[in-house]
């Protein structure tokens, strides 16, 4: 190679890593502000993008049962649109509530009873521990202040031929924390980015401090002939048994199938909430929401 080519050639290569640098340079701020800066100037998406799910089957059954006997379920996330939104607006474990946006905040001050727990109203730091709890059974706790109409509701179903079986009851928010940083670790692990893992567990296990089981006051119940925490439950005499007769115990059907807009959470035919009997005649006859009822009664 000549000396004038060779110099040529030199002349080349340089031009072309001072193209590679600038296309890398580049890139790299792409990059950057489509992972780190977006969600700042997105608008948080509201109800609306939570109509477009539909509840088929839940994501609480698709997860095994710990040895614990805790469901991992609570507040199966409708949709990962909007765990997607809540993973850009709220930290990984924190107790911290998503924009309201549309849903109904609770005043402060609610009777027990009465409390609104979803992932706009989360529970505030601590809450779980000052719970009433007594044994339900050997490995369940409930709010004792609800806890005789737990009773008296199973047995009924029991004495009407429905072999109704309480399967999860109250869960602490640390280990709601637990549940839901395995499932982020887990997900990280699979080679998600935080954020992502953040979201998609969001879809299984509840953020901490929005699921209704750290109140005391919920319930998973399914039959001795149908031990699955699957929507199936709903066709069944065990099912059809305690949609029409929770009430009367001061319980209510939480989540709906047509309803998942409101609730945040995709049908759940096992999951019972106590909320008293005037409330619970008033919400299950009118097929309305705990949510709707409160946002009505300004509670
Ligand atoms: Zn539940």
């Amino acid at each position: 190679m000549s000396a004038s080519k060779r110099k040529k050639n030199n002349a080349f290569h340089k031009a072309l890593a001072a193209v590679l640098s600038l296309v890398v340079i580049a890139a790299v701020f792409f990059l950057a502000d489509n992972f780190f800066f977006k969600d700042r100037a997105q608008p948080v998406s509201g109800p609306s993008s939570l109509t477009g799910t539909t509840a088929s089957s839940s994501t609480e059954g698709s997860v095994s049962l710990s040895a614990i006997g805790a469901s991992s379920e609570a507040s199966s996330t409708v949709g990962t649109a909007a765990a997607k939104t809540s993973a850009q607006t709220a930290p990984a474990t924190g107790v911290t509530a998503l924009p309201a946006d549309g849903h109904y905040i609770q005043p402060a001050g609610s009777v027990w009873y009465l409390r609104l727990v979803n992932p706009w109203n989360p529970l505030p730091d601590g809450f779980d521990q000052t719970v009433p709890l007594v044994s339900y059974d050997s490995h369940d706790q409930f709010d004792n202040r609800a806890v005789a109409a737990l009773g008296d509701m199973v047995s009924a179903g029991q004495s009407e031929g429905v072999g109704l079986v309480v399967a999860s009851t109250y869960r602490s928010v640390a280990l709601q924390t637990t549940l839901y940083n395995n499932k982020v670790a887990e997900l990280k692990n699979q080679g998600l980015s935080q954020a992502d893992a953040e979201a998609q567990a969001a879809t299984v296990v509840a953020r901490p401090g929005t699921s209704e089981h750290n109140t005391g006051l919920a319930a998973d119940i399914y039959s001795s002939s149908y031990m699955k925490l699957e929507i199936g439950f709903a066709d069944t005499a065990a099912g059809k048994w305690l949609k029409a007769n929770a009430a009367q115990y001061g319980f209510i059907l939480r989540y709906p199938a047509d309803k998942t807009a409101v609730t945040g959470v995709s049908f759940e035919p096992w999951h019972y909430r106590y909320v008293g009997v005037d409330a619970a005649r008033e919400i299950m006859s009118r097929g309305i929401t705990l949510e709707e009822y409160l946002q009505e009664k300004g509670m």
